[in-house]
């Protein structure tokens, strides 16, 4: 007895223009959100919306989804039958589709409900139950069908209140078990994984790593829901941007770090048309995103890098770089320097691009990197040669290999540009190499996880103020 589409007589309501237990009545309008089905066992809680359905211990299930119509309504809605009503539902319905909902039942929503806790947060004040025996859902077929769209693109709350990612950082403490708003631009989407649970169930989860302006940190997202994991496939590295209504923090354990998790309740919103959103990802195609691209950018904003005193031993800092994923902090060292190859075999200079740092090699004149501008062709910028040696410090706790001495701080440190480096013959790189080499320096230094090592400055430093600043470990 179901309606069979617009000739049935229905008469055709915007969400705004709802009425409790309105009957006989149709919406058209775009899912922003949909959760996994869910099957029960006994008759749902709901039952009372059937029309003799599900007598005692029949197996019942829901599918749950967000529409919205407008820049401002959207509702959420409920299918409930078979446990093969809605699951085929929920291979047919996706986020994106633009659909048509034939007598449906309009319900005050019960805002102290535990229910609304486990979904979107919405306008309307009504929700909207579709029933097998009742209702209707199908792929809305008509002209207009695109005008719909661009209400994907509208972010579900006010864009002013979301939290950067320096936020959730700074005050990790305090978000964990809340949930938030984030604007942020995907970096990396891994591959989905399969999981068994204890109960010997397959399960998938896939991982995102997203960026915004205010960290060089990646910020990790845990999918588990499966339309999001899906969803995500589609999303590109430095040119997605997502808003993320009503994620879930997290400490994870195993990253050492506050994450975030996709929850029932959460809306993703892609590519935002909002200004904050085109921002976000202008800065995303250049943003550094290799680990020696962060410590370079890292290094590059410390203000006044003579001005770091803290004195760490070879064995302090190795035992603070090991703390947790986003450890970064400076250090001032007195170390002998007993590894710096300047005139020997190794390459002490690296050809990188300026968009996206990647390293050029030699045999080719621009980066081929494929999530780069200027490899796609959009920019053209000639790659970059810069200093790139490699440093061995050592003092009476042991040694820290592989620091990077590169770029402006390599050049400061050496007294040379690279170019004039280029051109000097072999013994005059020794020369440089043996004002160093075996030598008590000062150094200071930027430090991330690994240890990841960059020297700052390093000059050879005066014996008797090196003996008294030694730090006993
Ligand atoms: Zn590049």
């Amino acid at each position: 007895m179901a309606g069979s589409g617009s000739g049935s007589g229905l008469r055709m309501v915007a969400l705004r223009s709802l009425q409790a237990d309105a009957a006989g009545c149709m919406l058209v309008a775009v899912i922003i959100a949909k959760s996994a089905p869910r099957v029960f066992k006994k008759t749902g809680p709901e039952s009372g919306t059937g029309t003799g359905t599900g007598a005692g211990g029949e197996s019942k299930g829901v599918f749950s989804f967000t529409i919205r119509d407008s820049t401002i309504d959207t509702a959420n809605c409920s299918a409930w039958g078979s446990p093969h009503f809605v699951m085929s539902l929920d291979q047919m319905f996706h986020v994106g589709d633009v659909v048509d909902i034939l007598s449906p039942q309009i319900k005050s929503r019960q805002l102290e409900s535990r229910s609304e806790q486990y979904q979107p947060l919405v306008s309307s004040p009504f929700k909207i139950i579709l029933n097998e025996r009742q209702s209707e859902i199908t792929i809305h077929e008509a002209e207009n069908y695109t005008n719909y769209l661009p209400l994907l693109h509208l972010p579900t709350k006010s864009a002013a209140g979301y939290f950067t990612l320096a936020d959730v950082e700074k005050s990790s403490q305090d978000f964990r078990e809340d949930t938030i708003d984030l604007l942020v631009a995907v970096r990396a989407v891994a591959q989905p994984r399969n999981i068994k649970t204890k109960f010997g169930e397959e399960i998938q989860n896939r991982e995102v790593s997203v960026m915004d302006q205010t960290t060089t940190n990646p910020f990790k997202i845990m999918i588990w829901e499966p339309e999001a994991i899906k969803r995500a496939s589609s999303w590109q590295s430095r040119e997605t941007v997502l808003f993320i209504s009503d994620i879930k923090l997290e400490w994870n354990n195993f990253n050492k770090a506050i994450v975030g998790r996709i929850i029932g309740r959460t809306v993703i919103t892609e590519d935002p048309h909002t200004a904050e959103a085109e921002a976000l990802r202008v800065y995303a195609r250049h943003a550094p995103i290799l680990r020696s691209a962060v410590i370079d950018r890292v290094s590059q904003d410390i203000p006044d890098p003579i001005s770091i005193r803290s004195v760490m031993t070879v064995q302090q800092v190795l035992d603070r770089a090991n703390v947790e994923e986003h450890v970064q902090f400076t250090a001032l060292m007195y170390a002998v320097i007993t590894q710096m190859d300047l005139d020997g075999c190794n390459k002490v200079t690296l050809t990188k691009c300026v968009s996206c740092s990647s390293i050029v090699k030699e045999t080719k004149t621009a980066c081929d990197n494929i999530e780069c501008s200027v490899a796609s062709g959009a920019e053209n910028m000639e790659p970059e040669i810069n200093f790139n040696v490699y440093v061995t410090l050592t003092d009476h706790t042991g040694s820290l290999r592989n620091c990077r001495l590169t770029g402006k701080f390599a050049e400061q440190v050496l007294g040379c540009s690279v170019v004039e480096f280029l051109s000097m013959d072999v013994d005059a790189k020794g020369q440089l190499k043996w004002r160093f080499l075996l030598e008590r320096c000062t150094v200071r230094i930027v430090v991330m996880k690994g240890p990841l090592v960059s020297i700052l400055t390093c000059s050879v430093g005066d014996p008797n103020e090196v003996v008294s600043k030694l730090p006993v470990y």
